[in-house]
């Protein structure tokens, strides 16, 4: 049976990166009627963020991306975090010592720290001379008695070893140039496992058939392909993901701010909007075309690893626009209350007061903003001021046209504009109406409409001023006409 995992270090939020490796990993299990797990990589304590694993959890939920084992859902694989694997590392640690794969390691850290500055005095690679492999065991035995502090390194063999990855094919590594950094550490001295040693126990005891992971693991592979055969363990197919880029072919960095997975949910992007986006770069989706939304399933349906790119994944932040606009025209049409309420809950966040709009008002932007912004919270950005808030009076300067004609439009606005209703269905018409008036008191038709756009909205480029009239609705438009020539 196909068991993938997603093996996130808690260290930060979600990235874009982690989020394509945890999706790509996710639609490869419901692909293959197979189950995807979360573990949580917590063996370099001094890397831990608190809440982390939280945050990660609570993303990979809200991107519909539910592990079928994790730590808060845990299945008889567990526990899944390797903090809490501690005896299970032990275990194992000793059949390896046992069969001569790995020793105890004494050199202390000032020995290391001299190899390290005469290496690179003679700028060479700075590597462990596996001093210690060569102990026996009464000398180990002894040192320990004595309470010296060690670790515990694993016998690299000097091979040449074939990896048959699922998306770079087939790929050697030269462990004897590999080995540079001599025998690699797998248990430090206080405890705690490294990556390499923890991953391999978890992977094997987790029966993880693939693992899908970022191509910069690829190099620490031949270790653990290494391990499996010191434990006699069969080891799993292993499939390389490419790195993340941007479209320029330059590296997401951090700085950017806006990489991780909350960042997009507070920004109010679809999910699906976003595995659409990730998807569609990088390869593994074929005949997928950038003009439409795939579900889950659908992903799941199409997705062939052996077809993703090694060249890199390089995302194109002009799509996510597009494909999110794609999500919310449709959403409006299908599910309007949930748009209605992440437009409420950005209101909100804005500190804008919600009761002042009504339900219907709410809903009315909603309908309108179709084919204006990409998401919901650009209605509460800076360029649509208007639609919550009064225009600054300052802008009233601009106005040209004298206020008694305005006060007079106002007073026929109610008639003749709304014909009595408190909204319009339509604007047919109103163009006309708005001419009419404008030939009568000898107005310019262009100045007049700009100078409505000014008191209403605050702008002097912006919607058709009929759009205003039945989006407002004669009450706001009213008020909000009356406040500017007061
Ligand atoms: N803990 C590693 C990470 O943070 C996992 C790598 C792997 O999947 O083996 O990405």
């Amino acid at each position: 049976p196909v068991r993938v995992r997603f093996a996130p270090s808690p260290t930060g939020l979600l990235h874009l990166g982690g989020f394509r490796t945890a999706l790509l990993n996710y639609l490869f299990a419901v692909k293959n009627g197979g189950k995807f797990l979360l573990r949580i990589e917590d063996t370099d304590q001094t890397r831990l963020v608190p809440e982390a694993l939280k945050m990660i959890e609570a993303d990979l939920q809200w991107l519909g991306i539910e592990p079928h084992e994790s730590p808060s859902n845990p299945g008889k694989h567990g526990p899944y975090i390797q903090s809490q694997r501690l005896s299970i590392y032990q275990e194992n640690l000793g059949k390896l010592i046992e069969s001569g794969h790995a020793y105890e390691c004494f050199c202390s850290a000032k020995r290391l720290e001299l190899m390290r500055r005469e290496a690179s005095r003679l700028r060479q690679p700075s590597r462990y001379d596996n001093k210690c492999r060569d102990l026996t065991r009464e000398e180990v035995k002894k040192k320990k008695v004595a309470g010296e502090q060690f670790c515990v390194r694993f016998k690299l063999e000097p091979e040449h070893l074939v990896l048959n990855d699922m998306v770079y094919g087939h790929i050697e590594f030269d462990l004897t140039d590999m080995n540079y950094e001599g025998d690699p550490i797998i248990m430090k001295s206080d405890g705690y496992p490294t990556y390499h040693f923890a991953n391999v126990v978890d992977d094997h005891f987790m029966e993880i058939s693939h693992v899908l992971r970022g191509v910069e693991w690829q190099i620490s592979t031949p270790k653990h392909l290494q391990m499996y055969k010191a434990f006699k363990w069969e080891p799993p197919r292993y499939a390389h993901l490419p790195i993340v880029l941007n479209k320029d072919g330059t590296k997401l960095s951090k700085r950017q701010g806006d990489i991780s997975v909350s960042h997009y949910r507070d920004q109010t992007y679809f999910p699906i909007a976003l595995s659409n986006f990730v998807t569609k770069s990088g390869g593994g989706f074929s005949d997928h075309t950038v003009e439409r939304l795939y579900t889950m399933k659908e992903l799941a349906k199409t997705f062939d690893i052996s077809n993703v790119n090694t060249g890199g994944c390089r995302l194109d932040f002009i799509l996510l626009e597009k494909l999110n606009q794609l999500k919310l025209d449709a959403a409006i049409k299908t599910d309007l209350q949930t748009v209605s309420k992440t437009l409420v809950d950005a209101i909100s966040a804005r500190n804008l007061k919600v009761d002042d709009y009504s339900q219907e008002y709410i809903e009315d932007v909603v309908r309108w903003c179709s084919q204006r912004v990409s998401k919901v919270k650009d209605l509460v950005s800076p360029g649509f001021e208007y639609l919550w808030s009064q225009p600054d009076p300052s802008l009233l300067s601009k106005v040209s046209t004298s206020p008694d004609v305005l006060q007079k439009f106002i007073s026929e606005c109610p008639n003749k504009i709304f014909k009595g209703n408190d909204k319009i269905k339509d604007t047919e018409g109103i163009s006309e109406i708005l001419e009419e008036f404008s030939t009568f008191h000898n107005l310019k038709q262009k100045t007049f409409l700009k100078d409505l756009r000014i008191m209403l909205c605050g702008v002097t480029k912006g919607p058709p001023i009929v759009e205003v009239f039945l989006l407002f609705g004669k009450d706001m438009t009213c008020s909000r006409m009356q406040k500017s020539v007061e």
